[in-house]
């Protein structure tokens, strides 16, 4: 299947289970280019799974996804055909990943956690990495903590370093799992300005978050899920002002 020039992503028809818990139930999803995608929903309802099956952590059972004119897996009789570790690792030069618990590397530098996956998997020249790293530092905030290591770091600050070492590998589309769900409120709204300032020069994003002010003046587009299926998805002021499905009606009114 070719996906439109516009398209950054796309999941047809994903199914993952564990065990008999099926947990993404005929999910599809199109990113577009320079799209804000944020998905809500109640826990264990199958959003880290979807972020972990279309970065590749996890494989799902049948359904398709492709970065661009790039497929990585198909599906076949119904089952996920998956395309061969050459073209897993090129799918991967198009994502980057944040996570909720930053996942830095506690024994490097700040400059080195950054630095790291542009010159060791990316092959990368050093200088130049360096010197885009530096300036990633500086936009996030982090001038003067170059030499720090994570431990040295608030939560907040730690997270930013988390965004600058996704942003040095120069993805299409970035990820993000809950990327506030550990910090208290005001470290949470430096990340927030962060994401926003990204949005702003239009980086194509799909963010998983509760902060639902936040979804609704970043997010181009919201998908609401519950139980593994997307139960209602459209515009922010479709989706939270004005809720068509009793779940999401039930599910914003216990958030806000
Ligand atoms: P959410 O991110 O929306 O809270 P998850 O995707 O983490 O939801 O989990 C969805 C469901 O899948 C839950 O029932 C969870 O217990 C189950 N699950 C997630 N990861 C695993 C795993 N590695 N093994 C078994 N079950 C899992
Ligand atoms: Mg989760």
């Amino acid at each position: 299947m070719k996906t439109d020039s516009n398209t950054v992503v796309r999941l047809s028809h994903v199914r993952k289970s564990f065990g008999k818990n099926e947990v993404l139930k005929d999910i599809s999803l199109d990113v577009r280019n320079g799209h804000v995608v944020s998905i809500i929903g109640p826990s264990g309802s199958g959003k880290s799974t979807l972020l972990r099956c279309a970065t590749l952590l996890e494989r799902f059972d049948d359904g398709c996804l492709s970065f661009g004119d790039l497929e990585v897996a198909h599906s076949e009789n119904g089952a996920a055909v998956y395309a061969g570790k050459e073209r897993l690792h090129e799918a991967r030069q198009h994502f980057g990943l944040v996570f909720q618990n930053f996942n830095l590397f506690p024994h490097y530098t700040v400059l080195k956690n950054i630095m790291d996956a542009p010159i060791c998997v990316q092959k990368r020249d050093p200088e130049e990495v360096e010197e885009e790293a530096r300036e990633l530092i500086k936009r996030m905030g982090l001038a003067g903590n170059e030499n720090k290591v994570p431990c040295e770091l608030s939560g907040g600050q730690q997270q930013r370093v988390g965004i600058a070492r996704a942003l040095c590998m120069n993805p299409e589309v970035l990820f993000f799992d809950e990327p506030t769900s550990a910090l208290d409120p005001e470290l949470t709204q430096e990340v927030l300005r962060v994401i926003r300032d990204l949005a702003s020069r239009h980086m194509t994003m799909v963010i998983v978050t509760h902060e639902m002010g936040f979804a609704r003046d970043v997010a181009d587009h919201i998908v609401f899920m519950d139980g593994g299926v997307i139960v209602e998805e459209g515009r922010p002021e479709e989706v939270i002002e004005n809720p068509q499905h009793n779940r999401t009606k039930a599910f914003l009114s216990k958030i806000a």
